[in-house]
């Protein structure tokens, strides 16, 4: 039975919250405060002491990870580790659903779930029937406009188009072309999942009266970050007896941009709220700093936490003079920490708001030996775009087959298997490298389908940059115009991608700067021999490892010592999300701070540097989070400049008090040739105004793009 240590383990709200089992019961708390463990406690109560059958309870989280995480624990708390499948994600239940149900639609039960690299297959195909162009921009576009179709549909879409023999689904437009193919192979993506198990829930009554009778209990974790069709199911799914226990924590929404609806959990009719009010994760120094800064959110209903743990070093925030100075002593402080038998590498977390800002932390690890893993992402070096760049890089200097063979087609350029086995067989009885005996033979009937001017052109031009001496960051510049890799993104959005390449183009840049006095000259060659080390990097799994992630794969996580690197507004808070979405996004890149803040159990340390970065345009001063905390709770190192520093507070205090922050120059008022003042440049003239609503700025120090929200109109 329920064994005394279990009940010991929790507080007294906590354990109300375990024992209360019958009704609608919401738990409200902020982070640590064991929303999470109630849930785990909440099941074995269930099967512990009540007897209840784990068949008859649904426990549901949001990623995979945090499901997996849950089902852990669940088991060790349950006797003989009694925990079923139906602990799970929302998506992970409508699977096991749909398995059992289906076959009402006229399904059958081993349908085929597609992920989106299998629908862009199954959109080329039907784009091709319906004669449409199809590069991966389309392609994208096209799968956008069905998501979007059948989100505004709803479930309904599946009675019109998804029944075998409706008649609706003869249409000869795209989005009933499509599904019909989708429905000739029984193939869901995951948004028919949720759609498909509403249709059959509001449909077919008995299955409905089933499942909610057999389904006694449902309790979801992190339900501020569900969707209105999330909802949905687990209000189909709880219907019957109503026994529904929802948890979260509103200033941890950070899925808005996708959808999600924290409106649902605020407004959510329950018969009992409980509020934890306890943190057991983090020392009262990290909560302080966590609270200072969500109190600059206006949307938000005030909570009360308080933590008990030992109080603690201070946060830190360090500044320094570049990122490699920055991800340099990261790795020196693990490296001590570790030697000194104080933790272990799998104690430190590395948290960052884009991913593509592992890169100079990931080149300090492997240099100096520390083990890590890229928590849910791929790592820099080896992601896709990267290792595309440096292959154009490569065949430019090194004329190698393998390069070749990786770039010739990237963008398409109707080179296809082919064209490469008819030219590797030239190349072999010539006895010269590819790309020479395609240079050679690219005027020939065989090739004639193919457009390889442009690419040998690049590459000719490229060499000859080289060889006049120009910089190897110019070269790599000259490559992405002019082979149609970054247009490619371009035309794909895909802005992950993109900044990356943008992060690879710094690096290099960064590269020549530090070796601009050696004897030696800075050669793509050398430069490509030096970065081997990285791109060839060996990595074993065992030990114990540094853990890198975005604050996102984060949520719900704890570590002993979190380090929040790239802490520069503009990259955290993102200024393209700001841009995309103002006000509501800032309070969303808020919420992602405090998620970050409150990862930490023991220490936590916020960096940021001086130098140049992409994403922030222009000079990099510390962002206006750290401007939020209350000196008292920092310890400030590495000397930021204090008018830098002076300046992130005063930008923090003015867009607080900037109930509508103004993202477009027309909404501040400012127009072309205004003069504008910014807390950091000083007094400038506006000299362009882009696209997407930000102005450059001609300040004494050069020209700035900058948001209108940060600038002043001086009469
Ligand atoms: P988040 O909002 O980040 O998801 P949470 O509210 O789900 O956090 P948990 O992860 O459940 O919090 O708990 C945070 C930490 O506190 C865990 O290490 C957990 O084991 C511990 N903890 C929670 N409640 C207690 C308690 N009553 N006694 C001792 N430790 C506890
Ligand atoms: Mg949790």
């Amino acid at each position: 039975m329920y064994t005394q240590p279990l009940f010991n383990d929790l507080n007294e709200r906590q354990l109300e919250a375990v024992k209360t089992t019958e009704g609608r019961l919401r738990i409200v708390a902020g982070a640590g405060s064991g929303k999470t463990r109630v849930i785990a406690h909440r099941y074995a109560y269930l099967v512990n002491v009540l007897g209840i059958d784990p068949a008859g309870i649904l426990c549901m989280t949001f990623t995979n990870k945090a499901a997996q995480e849950m089902k852990s624990r669940i088991a060790t708390l349950v006797h003989r580790g009694n925990v079923n499948d139906y602990v799970c994600t929302i998506h992970g239940f409508c699977v096991r659903f749909l398995r059992q149900e289906i076959f009402r639609l006229g399904w059958p039960a081993n349908f085929q779930i597609i992920d989106e690299q299998d629908a862009k297959v199954l959109a080329k195909h039907v784009m091709q029937e319906l004669g449409l162009d199809r590069t991966k921009a389309t392609v994208r576009k096209f799968l956008a406009a069905i998501g979007l179709a059948k989100g505004q549909q709803r479930q309904h879409y599946v009675g019109r188009y998804m029944l075998p023999g409706s008649k609706d689904v003869e249409g000869s437009d795209e989005f009933s072309r499509y599904l019909k193919v989708q429905l000739k192979h029984f193939v869901l993506d995951y948004d028919d999942l949720v759609y498909f198990t509403l249709y059959i829930f509001d449909h077919f009554e008995t299955v409905r009266r089933h499942w909610q009778q057999e389904i006694n209990y449902v309790q979801v974790d992190e339900v501020q970050d569900c969707d209105r069709d999330e909802w949905d199911v687990i209000n189909a799914v709880s219907g019957g007896y109503n026994n529904l226990c929802i948890v979260g924590d509103p200033d941890q929404a950070i899925y808005e941009w996708r959808g999600a609806r924290p409106s649902l959990f605020v407004n959510f009719k329950s018969d009992r709220d409980i509020f934890l009010t306890e943190n057991y994760r983090s020392t009262p120094n990290i909560l302080d700093v966590a609270n200072s800064i969500i109190a600059h959110n206006r949307d938000r209903l005030p909570k009360e936490l308080f933590t008990r743990c030992p109080a603690g070093a201070l946060v830190l925030y360090h500044h320094f003079k570049g990122e490699t100075q920055e991800s340099e002593w990261i790795v020196r402080q693990i490296k001590k920490n570790v030697a000194g038998g104080e933790a272990q590498n799998s104690d430190f977390a590395i948290l960052y708001r884009a991913s593509y800002l592992s890169r100079s932390i990931e080149q300090e690890l492997i240099k100096q030996k520390v083990k890590y893993v890229v928590w849910g992402g791929i790592r820099f070096f080896e992601r896709r775009e990267i290792k595309d760049a440096l292959a154009y890089l490569s065949l430019v200097a090194r004329n190698d087959d393998l390069s070749f063979m990786r770039v010739v087609n990237l963008p398409s350029r109707k080179f296809g298997p082919a064209s490469m086995q008819h030219l590797a067989r030239l190349a072999l009885d010539e006895d010269r490298p590819l790309y020479d005996t395609l240079a050679a033979h690219r005027g020939e009937a065989t090739f004639g389908h193919c457009k390889l001017d442009g690419f040998v052109r690049a590459i000719e031009q490229a060499r000859q940059a080289m060889a006049s001496g120009k910089s190897i960051g110019d070269i790599f510049e000259l490559l992405m115009r002019t082979t149609g890799l970054k247009d490619l993104l371009r035309k794909d959005e895909d802005e992950d991608r993109l900044e990356n390449l943008d992060e690879l183009a710094a690096s290099i840049a960064y590269y020549e700067d530090e070796h601009r006095n050696d004897e030696l000259p800075v050669t793509i060659e050398r430069y490509l021999q030096d970065i081997a080390l990285y791109t060839n990097a060996d990595y074993r799994k065992d030990g114990t490892a540094v853990r890198l992630m975005t604050i996102h794969q984060a949520k719900g996580l704890e570590f002993p010592c979190v380090i929040v690197v790239g802490m520069t507004e503009g990259i955290f808070p993102s200024h393209r999300a700001l841009r995309e979405r103002k006000r509501a996004a800032e309070e969303e890149e808020r919420r992602l701070m405090y998620v970050a803040v409150t990862r930490a159990q023991r220490v936590l340390v916020l960096t940021e540097s001086e130098g140049y970065d992409n994403a922030v345009q222009g000079e990099k001063y510390p962002s206006r989070f750290i401007g939020e905390i209350d000196e008292r709770l920092l310890t400030v190192k590495g000397n930021p400049d204090p008018q830098l520093f002076a300046a992130s507070r005063a930008l923090a205090a003015r867009l607080a008090d900037d109930l509508e922050m103004a993202t477009r120059a027309d909404e501040a008022g400012i127009h072309l040739g205004d003069v504008v003042a910014h807390p950091v440049f000083g007094q400038g003239v506006v000299v362009e105004q882009r696209p997407g609503g930000s102005l450059v700025v001609k300040f004494a120090v050069g020209n700035r793009m900058l948001m209108p929200a940060v600038l002043t109109k001086c009469e």
